[in-house]
């Protein structure tokens, strides 16, 4: 196991108000694996991902739970022990990764700054020959090492973005929405690049994303998130054929079919709740098609024999006081 998250919580704090963004999330990722954390926006996702990274701002969040990440837990590491792990063994690459390349600096130069932070003595010609090889992976030609941002398309740049983040040969890579700005053919093409290269390189990997086919095309486990709760998790195969919580069906439902042909679009009827809010209960039962009078009372999370875990009623009639 390369990474076991356990009663994860995240709150953001300010004077006036709390917000429950991640609650109660447990999640264990392989080696190897891929998992997509799937959800609407606003369902945790990206907080859940910067909670773990420790990027979001001490002074207006609370995190509680452990995150045990190679038998160290990322909620307790001092700053110093986080800049190892940051980048080195744990890299994201978000969907505006490509703005932050500097327009006025060449690839190469930006590349051997942020190689040499953790390698500071390396030489020229050892940064090109790695970077190349992974411009290689993401399918772009040596040239590149040598252009401006400003010469690349969106789909080049986001590869260049790719590529960076794995410039240390991290052990997980984490992608937010990596792939969301890009068009289709752009998009598919990456992530057939980014299979092919974990397998290449021993890499894990946690796939944000709002989009099912996204999952189903690069993942083989997926997490379903709702308004920062778990929902239901488990290998691809078994809950994109068989969808157990509802919610996961109506995301499932509301995607044009997975094989891309078009149907109408179904959406949920309904809203996310106010996470300011306590709820006791299913999260879920406002929008819920299939509430029954125990969803009053939360539900636990249940194992199913095929690997699924879920967490609603229509499994087991336990409640998991909090
Ligand atoms: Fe629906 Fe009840 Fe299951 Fe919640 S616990 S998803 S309300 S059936
Ligand atoms: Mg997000």
């Amino acid at each position: 196991m390369i990474l076991e998250v356990k009663d994860f919580n995240v709150t953001y704090v300010n004077k006036h108000k709390r917000v429950y963004a991640v609650k109660n999330v447990n999640f264990n990722i392989d080696k190897g694996d891929s998992l997509g954390l799937v959800g609407e926006s606003g369902s945790g996702k990206s907080t859940l991902a910067m909670a773990l990274l420790r990027l979001l701002s001490k002074k207006s969040t609370e995190i509680s739970g452990t995150a045990n990440f190679l038998g160290r837990d990322l909620v307790n590491l001092s700053e110093e022990e986080l800049k190892e792990i940051r980048w080195k063994e744990i890299s994201v690459v978000f969907q505006k990764s490509m703005n932050s390349l500097s327009p006025v600096h060449r690839i190469r130069t930006q590349v051997e700054d942020i190689y040499r932070v953790h390698n500071p003595k390396a030489a020229k010609e050892e940064i090109r020959d790695r970077f190349t090889y992974l411009l290689k992976l993401v399918n772009l030609s040596d040239r590149v090492y040598n252009l401006y941002p400003h010469e690349l398309s969106g789909g080049m740049l986001q590869r260049v973005s790719i590529a960076i983040s794995l410039l240390n040969n991290p052990k997980l890579l984490i992608m937010d929405e990596a792939t969301t700005a890009l068009d289709v053919v752009t998009q598919g093409q990456i992530l057939d690049e980014v299979v092919k290269m974990e397998k290449e390189m021993d890499m894990t990997r946690i796939m944000i994303t709002h989009d099912m086919s996204v999952v189903a095309t690069s993942c083989n486990k997926v997490a379903v998130m709702y308004a920062g709760e778990m929902m239901e998790m488990g290998y691809v195969k078994e809950v994109l054929k068989n969808p157990l919580h509802p919610y996961t069906e109506g995301l499932i439902a509301s995607f044009p079919s997975l094989k891309g042909k078009k149907e109408k679009l179904k959406s949920i009827e309904g809203f996310l709740p106010d996470l300011s809010k306590r709820y006791e209960g299913c999260i879920f039962a406002p929008r819920c098609s299939k509430v029954m009078d125990i969803c009053k009372k939360k539900p636990a999370e249940v194992k199913m024999d095929n690997g699924t875990v879920v967490r609603c009623h229509l499994y087991g009639g336990e409640t998991d006081e909090e």
